[in-house]
This record gives structure tokens, C-alpha cells and sequence, in this order.
């Protein structure tokens, strides 16, 4: 390691502090300010690409390292098969936690599920020449009906002509309006619809995602096209087994290998780098993301987050008792650290976690961090941490449990002890299945809503704070990485004094 790459702990001090204050500042500009706070996010933006421009080739070659660095095969599968094991084992304690929760506190009993139907809506349908939509309009005040749209994830359907209308995402909704993009009939194709009508239904527009699809597009077919839509696991699988044949082929091998752990150590040094940038970049995704939300809900944002009270809470207080609680008995007693300490060093990667809801974008952080002032050896790290970053999320399986027996209560419908081990077995393979980007885990919760048939359309209750508990559970899943990497390490036989970090 060089002396560059090791920033001072007096540097460490001042990021921690201006992090905080980062995300304090952020938040106060977002819930006093928004419109200035949306305006704000283009540091933020900024901050994120260049975070995400390290993340694919941090990944490749981290991994080819990390598989080297282990030498023979033997020892690549013993380590792949403890870091399966700890990820899954921790996984499971997530969900089983998340059960409890929601069965002592049932936060879907006795609320109403937010009516996505509307039989008695009048409607008229306007045309807007200029911009080739039209806009919806209501005679009669309608505020309960677009007041829960979310016109990136919801479209609207005319029950009585049966047609679907795309929201126009960048009109405005107002509590007798919305503006429509185009009209589609059943089948997709384009069509004119009748000019009034009555009865809308609200539904959302969610990707569906089957298991074999997931599968399948974890084999890697196109390395390239897997770069460039940041499609990470298929690069996972190439780079393990290109690691492993490259160690194979002995002194022939040798150049590309050091071409490698050099391009890994110059890629830490660019994180390095730009994390003088991060307070910047997080004051600007806190006021952004915070600004957006105040602007988008009526009553602001802490209102909704009040109204969904007692589900955010269950998913909340879950996630706290799994991060300091589960994850800290562990670090102590199984990866024997002093957890205060280990955490500490850790802040500026918990903090980036919160602020950017992407596992993916924390992980050069998250690297630099744990190698750097944790002292976890960087051949467990480069190995451990990409593959905790893209199928390690303890915080999505059980928020996915929560929500969806949330959903069950608020429709009234019972899910009994075989059902409830299903969505435990289907949000651990949600949370697996997930992506490491901002609220991936929303997508793969249809997929437990449907192993235990449930509708869908519940989503739409839980859509308006979703971006907040999806910072929430990505902190969770990125601090459930590293304390998984520091286990491993341990039992690699790293032994790290106290006094070394
Ligand atoms: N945003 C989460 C992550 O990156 C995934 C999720 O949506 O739960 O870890």
C-alpha cells in the first residue's frame, strides 16, 4: 500500500464531521427549501457518476484479484462456500426477525388499503395540440384519486372503455387534472378514446420478473452489454471464472496479473480522491431527494411518512435491531472487533449508502474503508464485498417481508404458516435477486406478493415513502457486507489487533 492511499485519521475525522453535517444540511435545505434543494441535486448527480464510473471496473477487477490473490481453486471454493453460508445464515435471521415484527405489531390491521379504484369518477378527456397528449380532467374535485399517483409507476385505466392512459411525467397533476401522454387499448396499440366517460382504476406500471428470467440473465452473454447496463452479476460470474483460469495458466499469467492489481490499487486511489468530494455530492442527494418528496406529497413529506406510520416503523425498528444488534454480536463475538471502533471507520460508507439507496455505488467506499482503516485483508475484501454488494441484502429480505404481509392485513387476507415460510424462502430470493441500484427491491417484492398471491396493486400503498426506507434498508445491506467481510476475514486467519485500527 502506498502512503497515498492511506488518508491520515485527521483527514478521516474531518470527512466523518462534514459527511454529517452534509446530510443534516441537506435534509434542513430539502424540508425548508425545495424547490432550491431539487435544484442542489445536480452535485449529488455528479457525485453519483462519478462513483458509478469506478463501480464496473472495480468490480472486474477486484474480483480477478480478489481470485488470484486466493491462488488454487480449493481454497476459492472453500472461501465462495463461507461467504454463501454467512450471507444466507444472516439473510435468514433478517427475514425471521422481520416475521416476528410484523406479527407483533401488525401494521396493516385496520388501515384501509388506499383505494385504487374510483367507479364513480367522472372524467372528460381535453386535447393539447401543441404537445400531441391530452389531459384528463375532472368535473368533480378528485384529490383522493391523484393524490396517490405516482406518474413514474402508475398509469390510468378507463374501466368503462377499457383503455389504458400513460401518464406524461413531465405534466403537472393537480387534484382535477392529470395530463396524459397516450392512450393504448388492452393489446398496446394506440387509439383515440371516447371524450367522457366514468370510472378510473389506478395501476401500476411494475415490471414483471419471472425466476427463470433472473437465471438466465445471470450468465454472462455479452460482457460488454453487461458494462454498459450495469448488469453485475453476469460479470461476477466471468471475472470468477477468468480469475481461476488465469491462475492456471502459471508464469504465462503473471503480466496480466500485475496489470490487474495495478488498475485495483489505482482505482482505490481514485475513490480516495474523490471522497474529498463526497460531502458536496451527499449534501445534494439529501437535498434532492428530500426536496422531491416535500414537493411531490401534499401535506409534505413527514406527513405521508406519518400516515404510514406503523408499517415504517416495523420496517424501521427492524432494521435497527439487525444492524446493532444481530450484525454487532457477530462483529464482536464472531469477527472479535470493537464494533464501536469498527463502525466509526466505517461512517463515510454508511452515510454514502444512505444518501445514494445504491449497494453498488457504496462499494468502492466500502472497500477502501474496510481495507484501509479495518485492516480486512484486500484479498478477502475484493472478493467478499462485490458478491455481498450484489446478492447480500439483509435490510430488502426482511423490509420485503414487512411489506408484504403489511399488504396481506391492509386487504384483510390471512396468510397462514406455510404461506408465511414461502415469503420468507421468496424474499430471501428477492433480496438476492435484486439489483445494488435505488429501489431495486421494490421490483423483486412482486415477486413475493405473487408466490403467495396477493395483489399486486399493494405496492401502490407503500410507493410514496419507499425511496426513504430503501436508504434505510441499503445502510442495512452495505453494513451487513462489510461485517460478513470482517467474519470471513477472521476466519481466513486475519487476526487484527485493537490497536492496529
Ligand atoms: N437499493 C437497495 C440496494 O442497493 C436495493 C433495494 O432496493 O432494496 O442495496
Amino acid at each position: 500500500m502506498s502512503d497515498f492511499q492511506k488518508p491520515a485519521p485527521k483527514k478521516t475525522s474531518y470527512l466523518v464531521y462534514s459527511l454529517i453535517v452534509a446530510v443534516i444540511l441537506g435534509g434542513l435545505l430539502g424540508h425548508y427549501a425545495p424547490p432550491l434543494a431539487v435544484k442542489a441535486r445536480i452535485f449529488g448527480d455528479i457525485f453519483l457518476s462519478l462513483l458509478f464510473v469506478l463501480v464496473v471496473p472495480l468490480i472486474m477487477v477486484s474480483m480477478i484479484c480478489g481470485v488470484t490473490n486466493l491462488g488454487d481453486i480449493r481454497h476459492l471454493e472453500r472461501l465462495g462456500l463461507k461467504t454463501l453460508a454467512y450471507y444466507l445464515s444472516t439473510t435468514l435471521l433478517a427475514v425471521i426477525l422481520g416475521l416476528i415484527l410484523v406479527d407483533i405489531f401488525n401494521p396493516g390491521k385496520n388501515s384501509h388499503a388506499t383505494p385504487t379504484e374510483f367507479l364513480s369518477a367522472r372524467y372528460s378527456i381535453v386535447q393539447t395540440p401543441f404537445s400531441g397528449g391530452s389531459v384528463l380532467t375532472f368535473p368533480d374535485n378528485e384529490e383522493l384519486l391523484t393524490s396517490t399517483i405516482d406518474p413514474k409507476r402508475n398509469h390510468i385505466f378507463l374501466i368503462d372503455q377499457n383503455i389504458i392512459g400513460l401518464i406524461d411525467t413531465y405534466g403537472k397533476i393537480t387534484p382535477r387534472s392529470i395530463p396524459i401522454m397516450r392512450w393504448l387499448d388492452v393489446s398496446g396499440r394506440k387509439i383515440e378514446p371516447s371524450i367522457t366517460g366514468t370510472g378510473i382504476r389506478v395501476r401500476s406500471e411494475v415490471k414483471k420478473i419471472t425466476v427463470s428470467e433472473t437465471v438466465k440473465s445471470y450468465v454472462p452473454r455479452n460482457i460488454f452489454q453487461s458494462m454498459i447496463e450495469e448488469n453485475i452479476f453476469p460479470l461476477i460470474v466471468f471475472c470468477l471464472v477468468f480469475g481461476t483460469v488465469l491462475t492456471t495458466i502459471g508464469e504465462k499469467g503473471k503480466p496480466l496479473i500485475a496489470v490487474v492489481e495495478a488498475i485495483n490499487v489505482t482505482i482505490i486511489k481514485c475513490v480516495v480522491l474523490l471522497m474529498y468530494l463526497a460531502p458536496v455530492g451527499i449534501f445534494g442527494l439529501m437535498a434532492g431527494s428530500i426536496g422531491d418528496a416535500e414537493l411531490s406529497n401534499p401535506d409534505g413529506f413527514i406527513a405521508e411518512i406519518v400516515r404510514l406510520a406503523r408499517y415504517a416503523i416495523t420496517v424501521l425498528l427492524g432494521l435497527l435491531i439487525h444492524g446493532s444488534i444481530t450484525l454487532i454480536i457477530i462483529l464482536k463475538f464472531v469477527a472479535r472487533r470493537r464494533p464501536l471502533k469498527f463502525f466509526k471507520n466505517m461512517i463515510p460508507q454508511v452515510l454514502t449508502a444512505f444518501s445514494t439507496g445504491s449497494s453498488m455505488a457504496t462499494l468502492p467506499i466500502s472497500i477502501t474503508m474496510i481495507t484501509e482503516k479495518n485492516k480486512v485483508s484486500e484479498k478477502v475484501a475484493d472478493f467478499v464485498l462485490p458478491l455481498g454488494a450484489t446478492i447480500n441484502m439483509d435490510g430488502t429480505a426482511l423490509y420485503q417481508v414487512v411489506a408484504t404481509m403489511f399488504i396481506a392485513q391492509t386487504y384483510n387476507i390471512t396468510l397462514g404458516l406455510t404461506e408465511q415460510i414461502i415469503v420468507l424462502l421468496t424474499a430471501t430470493i428477492g433480496s438476492i435477486g435484486a439489483a445494488g441500484i435505488p429501489q431495486a427491491g421494490l421490483v423483486t417484492l412482486i415477486m413475493v406478493l405473487k408466490s403467495v398471491g396477493l395483489p399486486v396493486e399493494g405496492i401502490a400503498m407503500i410507493l410514496s415513502i419507499d425511496w426513504f426506507i430503501d436508504r434505510c434498508r441499503t445502510t442495512i445491506n452495505t453494513w451487513g457486507d462489510v461485517v460478513g467481510a470482517s467474519v470471513i476475514d477472521y476466519y481466513e486467519g486475519n487476526r487484527v489487533r485493537d490497536d492496529e485500527y
